[in-house]
């Protein structure tokens, strides 16, 4: 892995005051955003960026939720998101645009990653326990419903997973029980 990492500075939010650190894998500019001090184990949350739940407010997923409710949350008890860019399960934001395409003709998301070739899933999880190491952090509350996080970091011990329970709306309800029935997440 070729990573830079920047300077930390300081980012008010509408949630709190967090400090912020960019660490940069090949052409991936990824953001731990961070509320000290850390307990033993702190409370950590692997977000992946997806820009329409996130930035725009989509209600097609559950993202920009999940996010406000870690920030929160660790806005009051200490610990960190980190924030990767792998948009759209990691398949870019033009690829994504295609998948809602076919999704706006009946294809749920599964499928219309398939269509496009691609697998249901294409994250990685690799600079996560980088980033843990660098600051220091042996063990960790998980804030996930996703298992495949838990399976992927092995560098740290999982004390708890925390679930996040957010409630579905017309738009996103399909898109969660699809997430629960066929990618195993604990919703
Ligand atoms: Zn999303």
């Amino acid at each position: 892995m070729n990573i830079k990492i920047s300077n930390i500075a300081n980012l008010p939010t509408e949630f709190g005051d967090f400090k912020i650190q960019s660490f940069k894998e090949d052409e991936k500019e990824h953001l731990v955003i961070f509320k000290e001090p850390f307990a033993d184990a702190p409370l950590v949350r692997i977000h992946s960026e997806c820009l329409t739940g996130d930035a725009l407010g989509s209600l097609k997923c559950d993202c920009g939720e999940q996010l406000r409710y870690a920030l929160k949350n660790i806005s009051q008890k200490g610990g960190m998101v980190i924030y990767l860019r792998q948009e759209g399960r990691n398949i870019g934001l033009l690829n994504k645009v295609n998948a809602y395409a076919l999704q706006d003709k009946g294809l749920d998301t599964v499928e219309a990653n398939h269509q496009l070739g691609f697998e249901a899933d294409m994250r990685t999880y690799e600079i996560v326990e980088y980033i843990l190491e660098y600051f220091n952090i042996k063990k960790i509350y998980l804030l996930t419903n996703n298992p495949k996080k838990i399976e992927a970091i092995n560098g740290v011990e999982i004390v708890k997973r925390l679930p996040i329970v957010i409630k579905a709306n017309t738009h996103n309800e399909g898109y969660l029980k699809v997430k629960k029935d066929q990618m195993g997440h604990l919703l």
